[in-house]
């Protein structure tokens, strides 16, 4: 899958790669800092706004095309605090982002594709298939130009790739956006901070175990113990689930922190005891913690979730053996902003 051509992307660029652009325009190196500051960590890419620079090299990003490559479509917002926005993108897609304020803190949700090819049956987001990958600058640009919908006093604190698209199927885009989003000169995130969920692609695990940008953290939607159940809802992995596990346990997970496994519990599908006793068993050689996520029932699916009883004791089987497992509160669900419920728009306007 090619990443969108337009123009060379001065947003996905590090501080090395401006040094190298300015050097062959005969701009000093320092420029780069103040280029990559006033984009990712002021929130501005025109570069009419950046005065301390001089008119001449602010002509020249001008006709590089340095702007955002997203602009803010609709905002909703949920009775919970939850918003949800529209990044409408240069070639006519559109994908969503969402906001999670927690007091004055806040987690945002991005996507990292237009759509999904894993098609997982319970999600609405990979329901049309894939139609791209994001840019590096696309996604950066989903969280500067959410400021917009920030609150006085709130502050960016989480970043999740939980929005639509499986960020390990674009890990390079998706890498480079850590690395600009984590970098001092930008917004300073800590990587800790910062949460890959992936279906479970080896490659890409592994490949996230090599990157240089600090240790994100990493989330696991597995939700069977076994390979029958888990085809039947992730029918485009391509991973066993004894091959993930398996990356998992060579991953250098730094001490002290974890895995977390996510698991949708779907009813009458995945949610009996002897699953929670067969996920128990499976999570034995992984130190992790397994956030139970209830099915948000949507409009392209009968799947439904299970009733809180069942929820209750199928949590209770993994607390009783010893496996950290909590229930994900969900939010957003009266706007289409909880997980799963993100959809894109092809240029077409399809969904
Ligand atoms: N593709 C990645 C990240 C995006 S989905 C992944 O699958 O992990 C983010 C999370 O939302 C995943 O854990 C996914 O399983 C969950 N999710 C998808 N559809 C859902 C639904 N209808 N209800 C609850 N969670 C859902
Ligand atoms: Fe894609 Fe994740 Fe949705 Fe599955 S749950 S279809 S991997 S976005």
């Amino acid at each position: 899958m090619a990443d969108h051509p337009s123009r060379i992307e001065l947003i996905s660029s590090t501080i090395e790669d401006l040094s190298d652009l300015f050097r062959n325009i005969s701009q000093p190196a320092y420029r780069s800092r103040q280029v990559f500051g006033w984009i990712h960590c002021r929130g501005i890419a025109d570069p009419h706004k950046m005065t301390d620079l001089p008119k001449d090299l602010r002509r020249n990003l001008v006709d590089l095309g340095l702007s955002w490559p997203a602009q803010v479509g609709e905002v909703l917002r949920s009775e919970d605090g939850t918003r949800k926005l529209e990044m409408i993108l240069p070639d006519g897609c559109a994908v969503e982002t969402v906001l999670i304020p927690e007091g004055d803190k806040l987690t945002q949700c991005v996507s990292s594709q237009v759509g999904c090819s894993v098609g997982c049956t319970f999600c609405r987001s990979g329901h049309a298939g894939l139609k791209r990958n994001l840019t590096a600058g696309e996604i950066a640009a989903q969280v500067h130009l959410a400021r917009v919908a920030h609150l006085p006093g709130e502050r960016l604190r989480n970043i999740v790739f939980m929005g639509v698209g499986e960020p390990l199927h674009n890990v390079r885009a998706v890498g480079r956006a850590c690395e600009l989003l984590c970098h001092p000169q930008g917004l300073d995130l800590s990587t800790r901070r910062v949460t890959i969920s992936t279906v479970g692609i080896v490659r890409g695990i592994d490949r996230l175990a090599q990157m240089t940008t600090g240790h994100v953290a990493l989330a696991v939607s597995l939700h069977a113990a076994d390979e029958a159940t888990r085809r039947r809802l992730v029918p485009g992995a391509r991973d066993t689930i004894a091959d993930i596990v398996q990356a998992l346990v060579r991953y250098p997970l730094p001490k002290r922190r974890r895995f977390t496994i996510e698991y949708v519990l779907v009813k009458g599908v995945n949610d009996s005891e002897r699953a929670a006793r067969q996920l128990v068993h499976l999570l034995r050689p992984i130190r992790c913690k397994v956030n139970l996520l209830p099915m948000n029932p949507h409009d392209k699916t009968d799947l439904l979730p299970p009733s809180e009883d069942q929820v209750l004791a199928f949590q209770k089987i993994l607390v009783e053996k010893g496996v950290s497992a909590f229930l994900r509160r969900r939010r957003g669900g009266d706007i289409n902003a909880a997980c799963g419920q993100l959809l894109s728009v092809d240029s077409k306007g399809g969904r």
